[in-house]
């Protein structure tokens, strides 16, 4: 805790960011105005006016980490009530008022049990996470590719830079649980220094991924600093982030961030709601603010057990992005990250899911279906192909129907042999 509250504290060396503190105002305020909002009802139950609780740097140092804390807003339940005890020393509990005010009954959603609720899933430590026989620490082999520190080196042409150890929320099923062993990895100078070093002398990368934990949780100077380096670096040609913060805490993207970062186009944005009831008027907020800079959003969302493992529940969410002007990018199959077997899902629930996707959605809104290897990302794709029959393929069409497709299977006649 003492280590959050000097980030927060000092990482802004920019003073109108430190005259803004601690109740710094902002575009997400006007949200308490609205008696059901997220930001109204959680500055109520947590006995602060609105400005404090859309204030980011307020939630994260109230984070919630302890099940007396938690028992302060919610009831838990079964096996929730010991989860925050029984995993204390493997991976880590914290949860942002405002996440975790998405875990009560919204107006107009079901109210749904505990071991069903798509948001407290994600969020809540549960005992369930202590049996996984088949889980392991990094199912990626991160650590085997990174050649420096925290500089994960994949594919020829980019990277993913892990700058940051802190997170809003410290998502049940993240597959970076294993960071959480060591601290004082959270904008690590020496890191950051030998990252910048090793991505400048390797003309091949093109793309940086920054990412963590969650490389917004540092102040903008801290992360304008970051950009700018990266973007001296002649031959880095985009930067993205990687950051859930739209989701658990947008309060962090202020439009004054998104402007800031913009000034080093081109600056792109994936986040990760994995499913509809994320997909709050302040998270949209933040997503516009980012949007509005010029900064594209792109989504990918981890397929979950009770969480979006149902069509329905999946074309809402990809719904949503679109509403809120979020591209769905990649639905990537839960990773095999220890004490994750009550969310994991089998490979034939997520083609059949795609499967159902096609031809009831718009392919705008259709994520590529990914399955992370430690030699990279092999794309799922449901299997339309049934047979060749002479020259002709035989296709199942995605409302099931057989389709013979005439001519298609021999090369088709180049050039030299067309007629003239
Ligand atoms: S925000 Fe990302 S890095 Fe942080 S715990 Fe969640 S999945 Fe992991």
């Amino acid at each position: 805790m003492q280590e959050l509250i000097n980030i927060i504290e000092n990482s802004s060396e920019n003073s109108s960011e430190n005259s803004r503190r601690p109740s710094e105002a902002n575009e997400f305020a006007p949200h308490g105005a609205s008696h059901d909002s997220v930001t109204a009802s959680g500055a109520r139950a947590f006995g602060v006016d609105v400005e404090t609780f859309a204030n980011w740097r307020w939630q994260m140092k109230h984070q919630v980490a302890s099940r007396a804390d938690a028992e302060r807003i919610l009831t838990l339940a079964g096996a929730e009530s010991d989860g925050f005890e029984a995993l204390q020393d493997i991976f880590q509990s914290g949860i942002t008022p405002y996440y975790l005010m998405l875990m009560l009954p919204r107006p107009g959603s079901p109210d749904l049990p505990p071991h069903l609720h798509p948001i407290r899933l994600q969020g809540l430590p549960r005992t369930e996470e202590l049996k996984d026989p088949l889980g392991v620490g990094d199912p990626l082999d991160e650590v085997g590719h990174s050649p420096v520190r925290e500089v994960v080196h994949v594919y020829p042409d980019r990277v993913a830079f892990c700058v940051a150890q802190l997170c809003p929320v410290y998502c049940r099923y993240c597959f970076r649980k294993r960071r959480d062993e060591e601290t004082g990895l959270h904008f690590n100078r020496a890191i950051i220094d030998r990252g910048i070093e090793y991505i400048a002398s390797n003309p091949a990368i093109k793309d940086v991924l920054v990412t963590g934990g969650d490389p917004f949780i540092a102040s903008d100077s801290a992360l304008e600093n970051l950009v700018a380096r990266l973007r001296a670096i002649p031959h880095v040609e985009i930067i993205r982030f990687g950051t859930r913060t739209p989701v658990t805490l947008p309060y962090r993207v202020t439009r004054e961030l998104a402007q800031r970062l913009a000034k080093y186009h081109p600056i792109f944005v994936n986040t990760h709601f994995n499913c509809v009831d994320e997909l709050t008027p302040e998270a949209r907020q933040a997503v516009a603010n980012l949007v509005d800079a010029g900064i594209p959003v792109g989504n990918q969302s981890v397929l979950l057990r009770h969480v979006n493992d149902k069509p329905e529940s999946m074309m809402q969410l990809l719904r949503g992005l679109l509403r809120a002007r979020i591209r769905p990018y990649y639905l990537f199959h839960p990773h095999r990250v220890a004490g994750t077997e009550h969310l994991r899902v089998s490979i034939r629930t997520g083609i059949n899911l795609m499967k159902k996707l096609r031809g009831n959605i718009t392919g705008l809104a259709i994520p590529t279906y990914i399955l992370d290897t430690p030699s990279g990302k092999v794309p799922l794709t449901p299997n339309h192909i049934l047979r060749e029959d002479g020259d002709d393929l035989i296709i199942e069409d995605c409302r099931g129907e057989i389709w013979r497709e005439k001519g298609v299977v021999p090369e088709p006649l180049t050039e030299m042999t067309l007629d003239t």
